[in-house]
């Protein structure tokens, strides 16, 4: 395929999942586009329970999964292909060479987000005619531009394969909102024998033509759901009852004034809360959705037990049941030098790029630390990097990536860095 045809292709691939986005372990069209794509490109495919560890997956609710799966088959998705990913979304794509080196992963994040795309006519994907057809959800992050250039990427490897040598294993992602998805695939063991590991985000810091590589950073972060279960009864006896709504409003007044960490940033959230019945019923029931963060892991882990400790209390004081579900979990980042110079190296040599900068994730959360770190664990080296596109902001509903300019970059920088790796 000439370079040419390889950028079309990006932009056409994304724009179909643009098109067609679908929230973190929904992702079952996505994955089969992925899948059919790898599949022509005569590369090794693994799926399903191949590459997902069940016990380790975080905030995957069965029924909207469910309903996924029939929305996929009413779309042309075979019963037989999706029989083989057994409920789970994402793919990983393997080159193996044949000849030894060494084995170098990149990973894409596929999952879309819970929002409503905007109907301004000078959007980019509303002059592009690709608006959103899944209404509620839009991919305001970036993720479809992610999983077209790791498309990209595969095309370039089954295109050069010849002038390559190790193996080459592009990870697809699934449930990176909220923090869900990489745990499940680190705990699989599919990285565990990498030697070069590169993850990357479109945006953020890096405006269009810029990457920024990134050295350390991301906040440690572990989500929650918190259900308490008391008894119903009538307001005239509250005796006979144990509200969960009380307890919900204590959980929130006291995890609001949980103390901070002396050495680092800490943050606690709830961010939402359901509960009650009627205006003279005790209400048995209360949902919680909160997390929190911390600067390093040491700081997230000490917050989230706090939180453990103060629902268990409450609970108590309300006489109530409690159910504490962790829902996603991502650790803080840091690069190793030796990768971070050979993606510095390998931007600099790419085509559209105009600055490459050294930078530090402050803030957010990125679950690919929690793949980095397995990597780390295992004795590979890692990096994660920003190729730029401008945008209003991440997570809105006029997000927009500059998909013909700002996707090339993208892939220019993973295949010089496995050219630099994997090149005989
Ligand atoms: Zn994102």
């Amino acid at each position: 395929m000439k370079d040419t045809d390889l950028k079309t292709q990006l932009v056409q691939d994304r724009r179909y999942l643009h098109a067609h986005p679908e929230e973190g372990w929904c992702e079952f069209e996505t994955t089969y586009y992925i899948i059919e794509r790898l599949k022509k490109l005569g590369l090794k495919v693994l799926s399903g329970l191949e590459i997902i560890e069940p016990q380790e997956v975080m905030g995957r609710n069965e029924t909207i999964v469910k309903a996924a799966e029939e929305r996929a088959i009413s779309h042309g998705v075979p019963v037989n292909f999706l029989k083989k990913l057994n409920g789970y979304t994402g793919a990983v794509a393997v080159l193996e060479t044949g000849k030894p080196g060494p084995v170098t992963a990149i990973r894409v994040d596929i999952d879309c987000l819970p929002i409503e795309e905007t109907t301004e006519p000078n959007h980019e994907a509303n002059l592009g005619n690709y608006h959103s057809e899944y209404s509620g959800f839009s991919h305001a992050c970036g993720h479809d531009g992610h999983t077209a250039v790791g498309l990209g990427v595969a095309a370039w490897l089954a295109a050069h394969k010849d002038e390559l040598n190790g193996t080459i294993k592009i990870l697809f992602q699934p449930a990176e909102e909220g923090v869900r998805g990489a745990a499940a695939m680190a705990a699989k063991g599919i990285v565990d024998d990498v030697d070069w590991f590169v993850g990357a985000h479109i945006g953020c810091s890096a405006h269009l033509g810029e990457v920024g590589v990134s050295h350390q950073g991301y906040l440690a972060t572990t989500k929650f759901d918190l259900e308490y279960e008391g008894i119903q009864a009538a307001a005239g006896s509250p005796e006979k009852g144990r509200s969960a709504l009380m307890c919900a409003a204590a959980t929130c007044m006291t995890l609001g004034s949980l103390p901070g960490h002396s050495q680092g940033i800490s943050r606690v959230q709830i961010g939402k809360l359901i509960s009650g019945t009627g205006r003279n019923i005790i209400a048995p029931h209360a949902y919680l959705q909160l997390e929190v963060r911390g600067e390093t892991t040491e700081i997230n882990d000490y917050m989230a037990k706090n939180v453990e400790m103060a629902v268990r209390g409450l609970a108590d004081a309300y006489g109530v049941k409690y159910k504490l579900t962790r829902m996603g979990e991502a650790v803080t980042y840091k690069g190793d030098e030796e990768a971070i110079n050979l993606v510095k190296a390998a931007a600099s040599e790419t085509e559209g790029v105009i600055k490459v900068y050294d930078t530090n994730s402050k803030v957010g959360s990125e679950d690919c630390t929690v793949l980095i770190r397995r990597v780390q664990q295992h004795g590979g080296k890692a990096a994660f990097f920003y190729y730029g596109c401008n945008h209003p902001g991440h997570h809105r509903a006029d997000f927009c990536i500059q998909d013909e300019q700002s996707l090339p970059v993208g892939l220019g920088v993973y295949v010089n860095f496995i050219k630099r790796v994997n090149g005989v």
